[in-house]
């Protein structure tokens, strides 16, 4: 199918403010916005409710092939509403796991490819985007902020206000297997995407951010 408007790219690590800007622009722009973190979320999630162990690289691998993830407004797995319970703290530490299993990557990407052939335009955000789920985007990407700036806006995500410094060393983790992973591992903003353009959001209100990179459309 061809294109119906741009394909946007976004990528970068935990807080930098992905999916605000991604939905901001998608508003913007008139298509749709895709959260692939949310679809790792969204087995790891599964994974746990089922007693699957995250490590157990077969059986979650058969689990991703075989789930079904609703991601039209509210988040659904298996018809079940999600939204909430896959950014709760438990999913937080185990998602990064499933997200480094090959077969996993290779069915999410499958399906992440066929959510924009379907539309032929969106706003998809996540680690690998820019690399490899699409690497034909109008625009790409890279946003970052500092890792205290992220924790704040991670901490009050999951209503933990005052912990801060706990939710920037699970942060930290978090990001530090992301970023050394063998299969698609998220690149530091210097080694990202060719073409692709390195945003700070450190500082920046979320308008600024949407401003700067409709600037570059
Ligand atoms: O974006 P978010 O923080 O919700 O992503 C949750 C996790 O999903 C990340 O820490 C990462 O392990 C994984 N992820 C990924 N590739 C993507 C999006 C998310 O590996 N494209």
């Amino acid at each position: 199918m061809g294109r119906s408007g741009p394909v946007i790219a976004i990528d970068g690590p935990s807080g930098a403010g992905k999916s605000t800007l991604a939905n901001a622009l998608a508003i913007r722009l008139g298509v749709e916005a895709l959260d692939t973190g949310a679809m790792y979320r969204a087995v790891a999630w599964a994974a746990l409710d089922r007693g699957i162990d995250p490590h157990d690289a077969e059986a979650v691998a058969a689990l991703a092939r075989s789930v079904n993830i609703g991601i039209d407004d509210a988040l659904q797995v298996d018809g079940r509403e999600v939204t909430d319970a896959i950014r709760s703290g438990e999913v937080d530490s185990v998602v990064s796991v499933v997200a480094a299993n090959p077969a996993v990557r290779e069915e999410m990407v499958r399906r992440q490819r066929e959510w924009l052939s379907v539309r032929g335009a969106g706003v998809i955000e996540g680690r690998d985007i820019a690399n490899v789920v699409a690497p034909d985007a109008d625009l790409k990407v890279y946003l970052t902020a500092s890792s205290t700036v992220r924790a704040d806006r991670r901490a009050s995500q999951l209503g933990m206000p005052g912990d801060t410094a706990l939710v920037e060393e699970q942060m930290s983790l978090r990001d530090r297997v992301d970023s050394t992973r063998a299969v698609s591992p998220l690149a530091p903003p210097g080694a990202t995407a060719p073409g692709a353009i390195v945003i700070d959001s450190t500082g920046k209100g979320p308008d600024e951010v949407v401003e700067e990179v409709l600037a570059w459309l």
